[in-house]
């Protein structure tokens, strides 16, 4: 095998002629690089040209001292190796030789092979010297990795809110893996199909409409073949890769991006991609050890994704309504308790409506308990389809309902119930036997008005929902204040 160890390059400054040729045909002979210097201010020039890894400099020059020559050479090559040569050694230039870090001091006359060996042994020395330097900072960048990805996971693992959790992972993958983009995907129910569909949940330098859009099945691109393998990928060429065809490219700046997905043993919750690693000046392509750290990283996040996803489903069910799918009593109860303090503190408008099937024991004792059941669900679908985002549709008891509306005038509140009421009549439910029936729901309104509490707002919506009941049903009545 070729030796690859690059020609070590020599600056030989000595103003005698004879000894300056010599030791520099011999130094050749060994098969350094030399160049030479007659004078001090030639040296320093040359040192800032290029590169030198041993410099021999003879004290006593015709411009300037050679231990002030070495001074300002080091300047230029700090890790220099510099061997000073004199014919008149005193204490004093000794001393100034240490002071200025000389790596060994030679008197004249001297054995060439004694020059040969020190330059030698000087080169041994450099080389340990950067390779040892090589290490400490590998060691130190693997330290100071192992400290992110501890302090990460520990951060990870306090934080059970899903939104706020995702945000965090991809917001620290971009800091240290110092890249533009990273995007973490979930995989999600389809809302067309039975099959799972990955969803951005959180990403950095990523354009919002792209984040809400983007819906990729598994199997399909770079990420969705990464869910389906549940293997890693490292891309460091995109367009020659073969496993993706020309019109899946992503638009990404650089042409390097990982993959690596989201899983928890077996089970793979989704992907993590970073892509676009931009550190100035460099070629930007992600390593093996990049990848390597973004797996450690990437099992933290999974167990910490499945925990909050966990959570998540656990404190759902804890204010949702098992039949119907909406809000159950107790969160009614919260919920209107703090929008009722918040109105108290800032007046704005607030709205109650409530809702009751009309005749529904008769339904029930004709139809079965099962098939009211069946009423129950698709009357509160109506009641979420016809509510906004904002808005509290409850379950408040067995077959009424409450929607607390923030921001909503008592009119405009009408117009919401009414419409719900009009959905309602137009439903048939199959009662077997291919026949079908229609329901009615009646409804009662209330807006909240300063000195009212949050019981008069549930009372004077219940007094409305009594005379819409009294007035012969399928109908909407509002609270006159
Ligand atoms: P009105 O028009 O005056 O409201 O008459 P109604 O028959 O609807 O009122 P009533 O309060 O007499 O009866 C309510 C019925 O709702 C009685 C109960 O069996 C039924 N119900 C309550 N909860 C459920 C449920 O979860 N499932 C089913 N199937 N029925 C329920
Ligand atoms: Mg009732
Ligand atoms: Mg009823």
């Amino acid at each position: 095998m070729q030796d690859k160890t690059p020609i070590a390059k020599i600056l030989l400054v000595d103003d005698e002629t004879v000894i300056r040729e010599t030791l520099c045909l011999i130094l050749k002979e060994e098969g350094y690089s030399v160049s030479t210097a007659k004078t001090g201010s030639e040296a320093i020039a040359l040192a800032k040209e290029a590169v030198f890894d041993i410099a021999v400099i003879d004290l006593k020059l015709p411009d300037v001292d050679g231990t002030f020559v070495l001074h300002n050479i080091k300047e230029a090559n700090p890790l220099i190796c510099a061997i000073l040569i004199t014919a008149y050694p005193t204490t004093e230039s000794a001393i100034r030789a240490i002071q200025e870090e000389a790596y060994e001091y030679i008197t004249k006359p001297f054995d060439v092979n004694h020059v040969k060996l020190v330059i030698k042994r000087g080169l041994e020395e450099k080389k340990l010297e950067k390779e040892n330097q090589l290490l400490l900072g590998r060691l130190r960048s693997e330290k100071e990795k192992l400290e992110t990805i501890l302090q990460l996971g520990h951060v990870m693992s306090s934080i059970l809110n899903l939104d706020e959790l995702t945000k965090f992972i991809v917001e620290k993958i971009t800091e240290v893996l110092k890249a533009k983009v990273c995007s973490l995907m979930l995989l999600e129910e389809s809302e067309e199909d039975a099959d799972e569909v990955l969803k951005i949940k959180a990403a950095v330098g990523l354009d919002e409409v792209i984040m809400k859009t983007t819906n990729i099945k598994v199997g399909q691109s770079i990420s969705g073949w990464v869910v389906q393998s549940g293997e890693p990928l490292l891309v460091t060429d995109i367009e020659n890769d073969l496993k993706f065809g020309r019109t899946n490219l992503p638009k990404y700046e650089s042409k390097s991006l990982l993959c690596i997905p989201l899983r928890v043993k077996e089970k793979v919750l989704g992907v993590i991609n970073v892509a676009d690693k931009g550190i100035p000046g460099e070629e930007n392509i992600f390593t093996d050890e990049d990848m390597r750290f973004l797996g450690v990283i990437s099992n933290y996040a999974a167990i910490a994704i499945e925990n909050a996803q966990l959570y998540g489903e656990v404190k759902n069910l804890a204010i949702t309504d098992g039949l119907t799918g909406l809000f159950n009593h107790r969160y009614f109860q919260t919920n209107l308790n703090s929008e009722v303090s918040r109105v108290q503190r800032y007046p704005r408008p607030l709205s109650l409506i409530m809702f009751d099937i009309d005749s529904f024991k008769e339904f029930n004792d004709t139809y079965g308990h099962p098939m009211g059941d069946t009423v129950l669900s698709q009357i509160s679908k109506v009641i979420k389809n016809n509510v906004r985002k904002v808005d509290i549709a409850c379950r408040y008891g067995g077959e009424e309902f409450a929607i607390i509306l923030p921001e909503t005038k008592i009119k405009e509140a009408l117009l919401v119930a009414d419409k719900i009421r009009k959905s309602v009549e137009t439903l048939k439910f199959s009662v077997g036997r291919g026949a079908k029936k229609k329901m009615t729901v009646s409804g009662g309104v209330a807006q909240f008005l300063p000195g009212m509490s949050k019981e008069d707002l549930v009372r004077f919506s219940d007094e409305a929902l009594y005379k819409a009941k009294s007035g012969g049903k399928n109908k909407i009545c509002l609270h006159a204040s």
